[in-house]
């Protein structure tokens, strides 16, 4: 048998005007219900006795909680003819409406209704209402429900058009970073040999030397896909989204492996954990710990790698420099002669340059410059001979076109000028002579004046590494000597000094209260004055408890003071002696710009050779 067909509902119902309607006329029935008749005239209890007593009351409603009554007809003058008054406790009340003879009806009235009413369907009734608010402003696709994905910008780039024949001058990067793409092209061919890939590589250099354009020419010349973020994207109004990007960012490249990560101003997400004096785990060390982990659980086999930059490599945390992250730390210098003259030929090639134009002399002019700077000249130049309605780029417009920049330069104080420069160069030839002199420093790679932000010794890049302080006190002390041989080379050679060497006199200072305060290397005696709980290179003694008196601390100065100034003696009786040399080297590190470790040598045993041979002829 078939079944009788059923019909096809066919009204869907909408929200419509028609249920506000019909629910404020129920609320509105409910009410009456309640309330009783409109016509009501609310009295106060001895108001409601003196009518009963009056008899003008007709009969009488008693409910828990109120009393209605109606009114004698004929004694209804002005006054409504029913009445409501709130119940008071009154025995007596019965037997004087009995008295009168006044009808009266009792009820036990629950109040469910308006609890239910009142405490559930109310609010149920609000909270729904704003729901639906809120959904309909943000809706489930945007704003607020989409904060833990990564913004719509994170994608992988493709097809990346840079290569490394559009990085000049920064040599030495790119060869460490050929073995990335290597890799990054031909996996197996490492991983056959059971060799272990470098997670992550951070480059460092100061801003506007090619960073962010070398990760992007890896990754062009590898031909892999190029994720690029910044660390200061990661950190998030909202605590707990940034370690969910994180997550995200993996995720994605994880499906698009082999490419490269790229994450950049690492220094905005990974400054060392804490040292917020509020406490508490804020959002950044939340997205740290979250890269951390994320790093750690990544098979570097699969293809991916991390990349980063950062200009500030000082301040991060130690955590993401250790193996299996971050372990491999590329210099990206600022470029020199030779080097500043390649990259002006890189860019030059779509502009048309006068014959006069010389590159060679540009990059001459221009010491300190880095690539961003010098394309930047080049874009200057070219505009200033289109405003003079010129058919070339001539050498007068890059010369004004350096000043232009120039100028900007020093005010960012990243140039320096003549006297300044021969300043500078007997200060690092200082630093380099002592430490050439002493025997356990460690051999000086490179002298360089092209000024740069991070190094002390033209070119020692002081990154944080747990075995840095595994020394013995004669191997701090010279360390401290090498350190003052700048102030001390220019006191020798200009009788005067200069600011140039804060940073130097407050690494040495560091070094001089460490071996009073932790190693006990001074007269005070093998004792430790604070516990060294943290990683604290940075000075960042915050979280340590002072356990000592002033009197303890007071000795704690003078100590570290004789220790300095006892090596600064030290150091300036070597550079007397050899201020010859001193001088001669400066000389050529004002020309030369820099001072390679090979040359350096030679020079230093040809000046040896010559001051044995003089003073054989004086005897
Ligand atoms: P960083 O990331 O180190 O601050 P960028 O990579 O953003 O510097 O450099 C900015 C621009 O400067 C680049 O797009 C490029 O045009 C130019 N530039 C910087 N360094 C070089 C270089 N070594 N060779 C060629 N061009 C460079
Ligand atoms: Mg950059
Ligand atoms: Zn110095």
């Amino acid at each position: 048998m078939k079944e009788p067909e059923k019909k096809p509902t066919k009204k869907q119902f909408g929200f419509s005007i028609w249920y506000i309607l019909i629910g404020a006329f129920a609320l509105l029935s409910i009410h009456a219900y309640l309330f009783g008749p409109v016509a009501t005239e609310n009295i106060s209890y001895s108001e409601f006795k003196m009518l009963i007593k009056e008899g003008k009351v007709e009969t009488c409603h008693i409910t828990s909680s109120l009393i209605r009554g109606t009114l004698r007809e004929e004694d209804v003058s002005q006054k409504k003819r029913t009445f409501v008054t709130a119940r008071v406790e009154d025995p007596e009340l019965v037997k004087e409406l009995e008295a009168k003879g006044i009808k009266y009806s009792g009820e036990y009235e629950s109040p469910w209704v308006q609890t239910f009413l009142l405490t559930w369907i109310f609010p149920i009734a609000i909270f729904f209402l704003i729901w639906r608010f809120v959904l309909k402003k943000v809706g489930p696709t945007g704003g607020i429900m989409s904060i833990g994905k990564s913004k719509g910008r994170l994608y992988a780039q493709e097809d990346l058009k840079f290569t490394f024949n559009d990085v000049a001058g920064i040599d030495e990067a790119k060869e460490e970073l050929q073995e990335v793409v290597e890799f990054l092209k031909t996996p197996h061919k490492f991983t056959s040999l059971g060799g272990r890939i470098p997670k992550g590589v951070l480059l460092v250099g100061a801003p506007g030397t090619g960073k962010t354009l070398l990760a992007k020419a890896v990754a062009g010349e590898a031909g892999v896909p190029f994720f690029n973020i910044s660390g200061s994207e990661f950190v998030e109004m909202f605590v707990g989204v940034g370690a969910a990007r994180v997550r995200d960012l993996f995720s994605q490249a994880d499906q698009k492996a082999p490419c490269i990560i790229f994450i950049d101003e690492l220094d905005a997400l990974g400054k060392t954990r804490g040292i917020n004096p509020i406490g508490g785990h804020d959002e950044r060390e939340q997205t740290l710990n979250q890269l951390l982990v994320e790093m750690d659980g990544f098979e570097s086999n699969k293809g991916v790698i991390i990349m980063s930059a950062t200009n500030r490599p000082e301040i991060l945390d130690p955590a993401l420099l250790r193996a299996g992250r971050f372990d491999r730390q590329i210099v990206v210098d600022r470029p020199d002669l030779n080097g500043r003259e390649a990259i002006l030929l890189i860019h030059v090639k779509g502009v048309k340059l006068d014959k006069n134009v010389d590159l060679k002399s540009i990059a001459a002019m221009t010491p300190g410059f880095v690539g961003a700077d010098l394309a930047n000249i080049v874009n200057e130049a070219a505009l200033l001979a289109a405003r003079f309605d010129k058919k070339t780029v001539c050498m007068s417009e890059f010369e004004e076109a350096i000043e232009r920049i120039m100028a900007g330069l020093e005010k960012k104080k990243r140039l320096i000028n003549k006297q300044e420069k021969e300043i500078v160069a007997h200060h690092e030839c200082g630093h380099a002579l002592v430490a050439s002199s002493l025997p356990t420093t460690d051999k000086v790679k490179k002298i360089s004046i092209i000024p740069r932000g991070i190094a002390a010794l033209g070119y020692t890049l002081q990154l944080p590494t747990e075995d840095r302080y595994m020394m013995t006190k004669a191997e701090l002390i010279d360390r401290i000597s090498v350190l003052l041989g700048g102030r001390a080379a220019e006191e020798l050679i200009f009788n005067e000094v200069s600011t140039g060497a804060q940073n130097d006199l407050e690494k040495a200072t560091d070094i001089a209260r460490r071996m009073v305060k932790f190693y006990g290397m001074s007269k005070l005696g093998l004792v430790t004055f604070e516990h060294n709980g943290k990683p604290t290179f940075l000075g960042l003694d915050m979280g340590l408890k002072r356990e000592y008196s002033e009197e303890t601390a007071r000795e704690i100065d003078l100590e570290v003071k004789s220790i300095i100034d006892e090596t600064l003696t030290k150091t300036k009786e070597i550079l007397r002696k050899k201020k010859n040399i001193l001088i001669k080297l400066a000389k050529r590190l004002m020309e030369k710009e820099v001072i390679e470790a090979e040359e350096l040598k030679k020079f230093l045993s040809s000046e040896d050779e010559k001051e044995t041979d003089e003073s054989k002829n004086i005897k």
